[in-house]
């Protein structure tokens, strides 16, 4: 039924009039304005939860593009200092040129992270699918060696690299989120079995901990929240030393669970006039997204 269901989503998604997407987008996205996620990011300090906002767009496919969306991480890291709020910025390096010009991209995201620093915050590399991986690992390390502490990457459990990658790029200011991953890749780069990602993702996350790296969990689901808690309390660690993260507009109750226990937790907060082809490419890649906020519609709990 399950797999019915994904199929004709998958399908189908691409001719779905834009308001019957925009029921499934609505709760997932802060608004069109970069003012709409100053303001759900100011509600969500309020309720101590932080922040990272993005600026929906990604796969662009003209250097203007990529220079606009430059222009507007930078006003949003302005908008953060300006504002006091507690967030940090994400991006993602297609929407930065890296499929027109890795360099090209590379000096983008630097210029970025370089005012990050200058304002004492922090940038997330969004990772995206396996044709950005090698690029956006290579940025990561080339960056993080010059703006220590200002930047951190994104790895997928649903990478049957990961591990390796971790090992690879273990040093003593390893910053990863951690999340499963929701592309739709081949066999031979991921593990197509959801139990083997979990485990996976659990491996990683201990090998993290162990090489004393900073991990932002990136996760809803309850059994890795449950083996992330088994973790943190295994290595003894200080709150400091990670965070939770969780998107906007999913599974509010266990973000107040976590808050509550005295985990720091970050909601990603994306906004922008984009979000008809950002959701209509998600859908079509990820389905069961469509069944998980039928549920959240209904009002169905997840596990
Ligand atoms: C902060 C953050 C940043 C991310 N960044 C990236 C990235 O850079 N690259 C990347 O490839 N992926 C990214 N992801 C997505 C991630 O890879 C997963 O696809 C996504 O988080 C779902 O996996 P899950 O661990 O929550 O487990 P799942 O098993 O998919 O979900 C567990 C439960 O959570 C609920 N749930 C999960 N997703 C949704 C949803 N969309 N709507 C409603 N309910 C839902 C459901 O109740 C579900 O049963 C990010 C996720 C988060 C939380």
């Amino acid at each position: 039924m399950s797999t019915l269901f994904n199929h004709l989503v998958s399908k189908t998604i691409m001719h779905v009039p834009g308001p019957v997407v925009g029921l499934f987008a609505k709760g997932y996205i802060a608004g069109e304005e970069l003012g709409d996620a100053v303001r759900v990011a100011r509600e969500l300090n309020g309720r101590e939860m932080m922040a990272t906002i993005d600026i929906l767009g990604e796969f662009i496919t003209t250097r203007d593009e990529a220079t606009f969306f430059k222009d507007q991480c930078l006003e949003i890291l302005q908008a953060i200092d300006r504002e006091g709020l507690d967030a940090n910025l994400s991006l993602k390096p297609t929407q930065m040129g890296l499929l027109l010009d890795q360099e090209f991209a590379f000096d983008n995201i630097r210029e970025i992270v370089e005012f990050a620093r200058s304002i004492g915050n922090f940038v997330r590399i969004d990772m995206e699918d396996i044709s950005c991986t090698d690029a956006t690992l290579d940025f990561y390390r080339r960056l993080r060696s010059e703006y220590r502490g200002h930047v951190g990457t994104v790895l997928q459990s649903y990478l049957r690299r990961t591990a390796r990658d971790i090992d690879a790029l273990s040093d003593d200011q390893m910053n990863f989120r951690l999340c499963k991953g929701i592309y739709n890749e081949p066999r031979t780069a991921a593990w197509k079995n959801p139990d083997v990602t979990n485990r996976n993702f659990v491996w990683c996350l201990e090998k993290i901990f162990r090489q004393k790296g900073y991990a932002g969990i990136a996760t809803h689901d309850t059994r890795l929240v449950f083996e992330a808690q088994r973790l943190i309390s295994e290595y003894g660690l200080a709150r400091e030393q990670y965070e939770f993260q969780m998107l906007l507009g999913v599974d509010e109750e266990l973000r107040g669970i976590l808050v509550d226990e005295g985990h720091r937790l970050r909601v990603y907060v994306p906004y922008g006039k984009s979000w008809l082809p950002y959701s209509k490419r998600r859908l079509k890649e990820n389905p069961g997204i469509a069944q998980h906020a039928l549920k959240q519609m209904l009002g169905m709990r997840g596990q």
